[in-house]
C-alpha cells in the first residue's frame, strides 16, 4: 500500500521551520544545561526544579510550542506526527527536553488516555494538572513474574459494591513516587474466553491506603533509583475509575503506543546523534602515529558507518510518522511501527559503543555520557516490549500476502522465467 503513495518533499513547511530552528537553540542554549545541575526530571517539586524548569516552561508556553502533541481541543496545536517527530528530535537533546517543552512519558501518553477515556470531573482533577505539569503520573502493567507477556500478569481487581478492590503486586513502575496517580493495568475478569478480554485499566491515586512500595529499583546513569516494585493490598478504587470498558485494557494501553512510540525514536535518535556529533569532534582533535584520528581508515569507516545508520534509521521514522499523518491507524502501520522500535536499541547501542571507544579511556569515564547512553540503549530496547516481539510482528507482517510457490521450483526459477519471457516476446533471433 505505501509503495502506491507519491513521494513526499523533504522540505518543511515555510512557517514550521522557523519553530524547528527556535526549539534547536533554545534546547542547546538553556536546557541542555540542566542535565548537568538537576537530578530527576519527575522530581517537579524539588525547589531547584522550580526555579530553573519553571521559567523555561513559561517561554515555551509564551510560543505556543506546549505539549504540542495534544489536539487543538486540549491546547495542543494539533500537529500532525511528522512535525512532531522532527520536534521530538530537537526535544532528545537533552534529558530535560521533553518536560521543559510538556510532553514526557509516561505522563504524554496517560494524558492521551485520560483525554480518550476520563470523566470530566477525571480530567479536572489529573488531566488538567497532567497537562499543566502541576502533577506527573506512572503507567503501571509490569508484574514481577512477567513483562513481555502480559497474559502472565496476576494482579486484579474485584467489585464490591460501588467499588473495586485491588490486589497484587507490580514491577519496574517508573516514578511511582513522584506520581500522583497510576494508570493501572489488572486482571478483571480471568474466565474471560477471548484471554485479551481479560484486564482493564484504572486510574489509582498514588496516595490510597493499601499501596506499598516494596522498593525501587535504580540502574546505571540513572539519577535516582525510580522504578518500584509495589505492593497492592485490598486497595478501593470507585466504579468511574475504570478506563474504557470492562475487558478492555488492552485497546485502551494502544491509545498511548503509536504516537509515542515515534517520539521516543526521534529523541534516541538525537542522543545516537549527539554520541555521533562527539565522535566527530574527537577524531578530528586527537593525534596518534603522526596524524589525526581522522585520518585513520579503521576509523572512518566508523564514522562513515555511524552516518549511514542515522540517516536510515530518521528516515524509518520519518516515513512512519508521515504514513501516520496520511490517516492511516498505527495498527494499519504497525509493521513500519514495530520496526522503529527493534532498530532504535541497536542504533543507539552501537554509535555510542563506537563513540565511547574512539575517546579511548576517557570515553568510559563518568566524565563523558558515552556509557550511560550503552546502558540506555537497553532500556529502549526492553520497555515498551522487547526487540524480539517486536521482529515478529515484522515478520508477520512482512510475509503476511507473500503466496507460496504453486510448484517444486520458486516462481523466479531462471526456466520459468525464460518460457514466461518466451510467451511473451517469442524467441529472440539466434546471436
Ligand atoms: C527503564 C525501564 C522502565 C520501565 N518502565 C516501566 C513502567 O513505567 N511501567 C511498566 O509497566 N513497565 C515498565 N518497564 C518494564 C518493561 O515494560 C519490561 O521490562 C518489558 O516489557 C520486558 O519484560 P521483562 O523485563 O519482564 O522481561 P521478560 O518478559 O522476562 O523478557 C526477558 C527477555 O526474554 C526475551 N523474550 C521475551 N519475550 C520473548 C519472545 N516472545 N520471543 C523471544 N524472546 C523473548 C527477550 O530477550 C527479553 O529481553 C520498564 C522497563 C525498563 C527497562
Amino acid at each position: 500500500m505505501e509503495g502506491r503513495r507519491p513521494l513526499w518533499s523533504f522540505e518543511n513547511d515555510p512557517d514550521f521551520q522557523p519553530e524547528l530552528d527556535w526549539i534547536d537553540a533554545f534546547v542547546r542554549e538553556k536546557v541542555q544545561p540542566l542535565d548537568y545541575l538537576l537530578g530527576s526530571q519527575w522530581n517537579i517539586h524539588d525547589p531547584e526544579f522550580v526555579r530553573l524548569v519553571r521559567p523555561l516552561q513559561e517561554e515555551v508556553k509564551e510560543r505556543g510550542l506546549w505539549a504540542c502533541h495534544l489536539g487543538p481541543e486540549l491546547g495542543g496545536k494539533g500537529y500532525g506526527q511528522l512535525k512532531l517527530a522532527l520536534m521530538n528530535e530537537k526535544f532528545g537533546m537533552s534529558r530535560f527536553g521533553p518536560i521543559v517543552f510538556g510532553c514526557q512519558a509516561p505522563d504524554s501518553g496517560n494524558a492521551e488516555i485520560l483525554a480518550h477515556y476520563g470523566t470530566e470531573e477525571q480530567k479536572r482533577t489529573y488531566l488538567y494538572p497532567l497537562l499543566d505539569n502541576q502533577i506527573v503520573s506512572c503507567f503501571s502493567m509490569t508484574e514481577p513474574q512477567g513483562g513481555a507477556d502480559p497474559l502472565l500478569f496476576t494482579a486484579h481487581a474485584e467489585p464490591d459494591g460501588e467499588e473495586w478492590v485491588i490486589n497484587g503486586e507490580k514491577w519496574f513502575a517508573s516514578e511511582a513516587d513522584h506520581a500522583a496517580f497510576f494508570i493501572l493495568m489488572v486482571v478483571t475478569d480471568p474466565e474471560a474466553e477471548n484471554p485479551h478480554r481479560r484486564m482493564s485499566m484504572f486510574i489509582v491515586p498514588r496516595n490510597l491506603p493499601g499501596i506499598e512500595n516494596i522498593r525501587n529499583y535504580g540502574f546505571y546513569g540513572e539519577r535516582d533509583d525510580s522504578h518500584a516494585h509495589l505492593r497492592f493490598t485490598d486497595v478501593r478504587v470507585p466504579g468511574e475509575n475504570m478506563l474504557g470498558g470492562r475487558g478492555e485494557a488492552f485497546v485502551v494501553a494502544q491509545v498511548r503506543l503509536g504516537g509515542g512510540r515515534m517520539h521516543h525514536a526521534m529523541r534516541t535518535l538525537a542522543q545516537a546523534t549527539r554520541a555521533f556529533e562527539m565522535m566527530c569532534e574527537r577524531v578530528v582533535s586527537r593525534e596518534t602515529k603522526g596524524e589525526r584520528l581522522a585520518e585513520k581508515q579503521l576509523v572512518q569507516d566508523k564514522i562513515a558507518e555511524s552516518w549511514v545508520e542515522l540517516r536510515q534509521f530518521r528516515l524509518l521514522i520519518l516515513e512512519t510518522a508521515w504514513l501516520a499523518d496520511q490517516g492511516l491507524d498505527w495498527k494499519a502501520i504497525r509493521k513500519n511501527v514495530s520496526a522503529v522500535k527493534f532498530a532504535m536499541p541497536k542504533l543507539l547501542h552501537d554509535i555510542s559503543a563506537r563513540a565511547l571507544h574512539l575517546h579511548g579511556s576517557l570515553g568510559l569515564t563518568h566524565d563523558m555520557p558515552f556509557a550511560e547512553w550503552v546502558i540506555n540503549s537497553f532500556h529502549v530496547g526492553l520497555a515498551d516490549g522487547p526487540s524480539e516481539v517486536h521482529k515478529v510482528v515484522v515478520a508477520r507482517e512482512v510475509l503476511r500476502d507473500v503466496e507460496p510457490a504453486d510448484a517444486m521450483f520458486p516462481s523466479y526459477h531462471r526456466d520459468i522465467q525464460v518460457s514466461r519471457a518466451r510467451a511473451l516476446y517469442g524467441n529472440p533471433e539466434a546471436r
